[in-house]
């Protein structure tokens, strides 16, 4: 019988990608979207089904991580056999103009749909978004029994729905799992994360549109991997015969000035001459270095990530420097194509 997913966090770069994934597998999948004044499913558009289509695979409702009920309704109708939680507030900078919304949202948005599985009596598998955020302060390398200090209110939220998961898990004997995933990047990345702020920006300079990148803190290190690796991971956490939390990440630690170089050089430009330091980038408390050791997923997933940082700047430079130039014509555009 064909598997029914339900995803929140659809519209973003993961629930686009792992929508792609479970689609391919069969599966009849849900997203949960958000109502805004603006269009906000441009990712998903190329497998988006209208209302009018017979047997529709692909189905949007619209719901929110804030309302519990909401929730509750959503899943005693669709009855899905897994949960995939993405939706979240998932900027760490934001986090910080932003703290009781994000923990509103990252937090307690977890332990709503936890309930809401629980309040409507549905037998069903759950996957937590958890962070590599979570570890802060913790120096690397980072693996699961690495103690947490998270240092922004983002990350204090997901350790909060990190334990939720768990408590749930134990509590209850619920099959909830926390993917603990190291930053995962793609063309589709949120524009003001830094690896597509940066190939943006390429983009624009080459085309002549600006001559300036103005970033912040180019010392911190992370561990950059490539999202639709990381989706199959999630996807594998809910295969298995028991629930537990799993450390997905390259292994690969790589300074956030490395990162510029490596985009920069591969479109032919010198970084040292557009790249402009901006102190409103940097962050009360920074998270220095995030390198994970994903030992676990690799022997009891069979996971195994490709594409490392150097390999994943050229993806993204050609894509944005595609995408602008499309943009500049006036062709159909798409995300990453
Ligand atoms: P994005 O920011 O691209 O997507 C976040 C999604 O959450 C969007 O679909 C957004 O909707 C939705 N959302 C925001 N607020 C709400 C709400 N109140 N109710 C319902 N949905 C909401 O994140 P990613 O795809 O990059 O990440 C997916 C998840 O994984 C997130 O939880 C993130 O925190 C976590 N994570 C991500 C990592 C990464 O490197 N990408 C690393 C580790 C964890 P809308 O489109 O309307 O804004
Ligand atoms: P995060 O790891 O989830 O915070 O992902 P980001 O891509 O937002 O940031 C990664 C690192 O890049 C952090 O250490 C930031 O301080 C650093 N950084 C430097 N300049 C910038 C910038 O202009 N924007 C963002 N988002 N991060 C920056």
């Amino acid at each position: 019988m064909a598997k029914t997913a339900l995803i929140t966090g659809v519209t973003g770069q993961d629930g686009s990608y792992l929508s792609e994934l479970l689609l391919d597998k069969g599966y009849t999948v849900h997203g949960l979207i958000r109502r805004s004044s603006s269009f906000n499913t441009e990712r998903i558009d190329h497998i988006y089904q209208g209302p009018e289509e017979a047997n529709r695979s692909f189905v949007l409702h619209h719901a929110d991580l804030s309302d519990g009920v909401a929730l509750v309704n959503l899943l005693r109708d669709i009855r899905p056999d897994e949960v995939y939680n993405l939706g979240a507030q998932s900027h760490v900078r934001v986090s910080f103009d932003a703290p009781l919304y994000t923990g509103d949202v990252t937090g307690l948005g977890t332990i709503r749909l936890l309930e809401a599985v629980r309040a409507s009596g549905v037998e069903t598998r759950i996957y937590q978004a958890s962070s590599s955020e979570m570890f802060g302060a913790s120096p690397p390398p980072q693996d699961e029994r690495t103690p947490f200090h998270p240092r922004s209110p983002y990350s204090v939220a997901k350790v909060y729905a990190y334990w939720a998961t768990v408590n749930y898990r134990e509590a209850y004997g619920m099959y909830a799992v926390n993917g603990i995933l190291f930053n995962h990047e793609s063309p589709r990345r949120g524009e003001t994360f830094v690896t597509r702020k940066v190939t943006r920006g390429i983009a624009r300079i080459k085309a002549g549109l600006q001559d300036r990148l103005h970033l912040g803190n180019l010392d911190a290190v992370r561990d950059w991997g490539y999202a639709p690796e990381y989706v199959d991971a999630m996807w594998r956490m809910l295969q298995c015969d028991a629930p537990d939390d799993y450390v997905v990440a390259t292994g690969e630690g790589v300074s956030v000035r490395q990162f510029v170089e490596y985009a920069f050089a591969h479109a032919g430009l010198d970084w040292a001459e557009h790249v402009r330091y901006d102190p409103k980038y940097e962050r009360p408390s920074e998270v220095d270095a995030l390198v994970g050791d994903a030992s676990k997923a690799e022997e009891l997933l069979g996971w195994k990530p490709e594409v490392k940082t150097r390999e994943l700047a050229r993806i993204m430079v050609d894509a944005d420097i595609r995408l602008l130039a499309d943009q500049l014509t006036g062709a159909t555009v798409r995300v990453d194509r």
